[in-house]
């Protein structure tokens, strides 16, 4: 029985985690990277305030090779009728039962400039990019004093801009460093469509974290659509009855407006919204028993709100896990209960030692909500990877 998972992913590696208990199956897990990497600390290899071989661990360690094949490899379609993945060096690879856990892409929403002027910031490559961004204008500012090069605009407050921004406020004293001037010169702006930030948290804890960052120097502009970026230009709609623009000008665009599933997803002739595909009670695509679809390519309808979950690491690694526990009882002419989720809460961090958020039903802020958080990824870790990586880490911070 040949089981292939695709993406080594908070899903994938959950998912691959649980397989490899089993006996009677040989698995292949195929990914771009033979490195897995913790997304949900992007913000901070993008700030510098981590480096990328921090919060990245190679797949090997978690590969038990008798049972497990890794192939480092670029998937680029699916043939469900086939059964067959598609690899970008021409290969072909059979399965019986496929995982796909893709993960997420940048998405421009088709706003004109984003692709050619503005930073993604959606995988360790691209988040070490921005920081490499960063240190190169701060020199160019010494070479040239002209105050753009200070300037480091965020489009979009959601939670990845949210978390951003506070780590970039914690990168200042480097970048200052670097560019000759005090920490306070560096100026961070935040673009925002919408008025409301935060809409998940209460009024109080959302203006926690806000007044935060503009007590630190934050310039957040809301209710602010961006409509173009140009060259180091953000351009957006200032006002919404007149639809009059104005323009931002800075030499660091970084782009958080939200994220899609993996293109293969489309390619592939799923049926799909944004790279994702809504699928059964147990996980599967619509009409393929034998495609589990889980993590960022997938949306699992909430029951409560009638709309898709948010795609977090959390959800993530849930679905991994089902996933395995349902293909398993499958194989077994067994049934299990429908996948249910249930949130352990969410926590935003703003810098290093600032967080807040919604833990069960409980509101937290400051040191407290920065050490759950910190609790709650480390658990990911171990989840993923083991005690090994965890303690190698040294993630275990007691300090913050
Ligand atoms: P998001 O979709 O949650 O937020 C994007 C933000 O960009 C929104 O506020 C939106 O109004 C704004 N936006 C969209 N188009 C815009 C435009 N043209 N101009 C200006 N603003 C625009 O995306 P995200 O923050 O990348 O988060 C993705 C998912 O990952 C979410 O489900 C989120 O909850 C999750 N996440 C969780 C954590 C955590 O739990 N700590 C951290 C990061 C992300």
């Amino acid at each position: 029985m040949e089981v292939v998972i695709l993406g080594a992913g908070y899903a994938g590696l959950r998912a691959l985690k649980a397989l490899q208990k089993a006996d009677d199956l040989h698995i292949t897990l195929i990914d771009k990277n033979d490195y897995h990497y913790e997304a949900t600390d992007l913000h901070e290899v993008a700030a510098g305030t981590q480096t990328k071989e921090s919060i990245s661990y190679l797949i090997e360690d978690v590969v038990e090779s008798h049972k497990t094949t890794f192939i480092k490899g670029e998937v680029t379609k699916i043939d469900a009728e086939k059964q067959t993945v598609l690899l970008a060096d021409g290969k072909e690879i059979n399965y019986n039962y496929l995982i796909v856990a893709l993960g997420f892409e940048s998405e421009s929403f088709g706003i004109a400039g984003v692709e050619e002027f503005a930073l993604p910031m959606v995988n360790v490559e691209t988040a070490a990019a921005v920081h490499q961004h960063i240190l190169a204008m701060m020199q160019k500012y010494q070479e040239t004093k002209d105050e753009n090069y200070l300037k480091i605009v965020v489009c979009g407050a959601g939670f990845t801009g949210i978390e951003l921004l506070g780590a970039l406020v914690e990168g200042r004293k480097e970048y200052a460093q670097i560019a000759g001037v005090k920490p306070e010169d560096i100026q961070i702006y935040c673009v925002e469509a919408v008025d409301h930030l935060l809409p998940m948290f209460s009024e109080k804890l959302a203006a926690y974290g806000i007044d935060h960052l503009k007590s630190w120097g934050v310039q957040l502009l809301t209710g602010k659509p961006i409509k173009e970026i140009k060259a180091d230009t953000v351009v957006y709609q200032d006002d919404a009855e007149t639809k009059a623009l104005k323009e931002l000008t800075a030499k660091t665009i970084i782009w958080t407006t939200g994220v899609s599933g993996s293109h293969v997803i489309g390619a592939s002739g799923f049926e799909q919204r944004r790279g994702r595909v809504t699928v059964t009670d147990h996980l599967t695509a619509p009409d393929h028993e034998n495609i589990y679809v889980i993590g960022d390519v997938s949306a699992v309808m909430d029951a409560t709100s009638k709309r898709p979950y948010p795609t977090t690491a959390q959800i993530s690694l849930k679905m991994g896990h089902y996933a395995a526990k349902h293909l398993l009882a499958t194989l077994k002419g067994q049934t299990i209960a429908p996948f249910t989720f249930k949130s352990l809460g969410s926590v935003a961090s703003i810098g290093n030692s600032h967080a807040f958020g919604v833990v069960g039903a409980a509101e937290v802020k400051g040191y407290p909500a920065s050490f759950i958080k910190k609790a709650i990824l480390d658990r990911s870790l171990l989840e993923t990877g083991g005690i090994k990586e965890m303690l190698a880490k040294g993630r275990f911070d007691l300090y913050h």
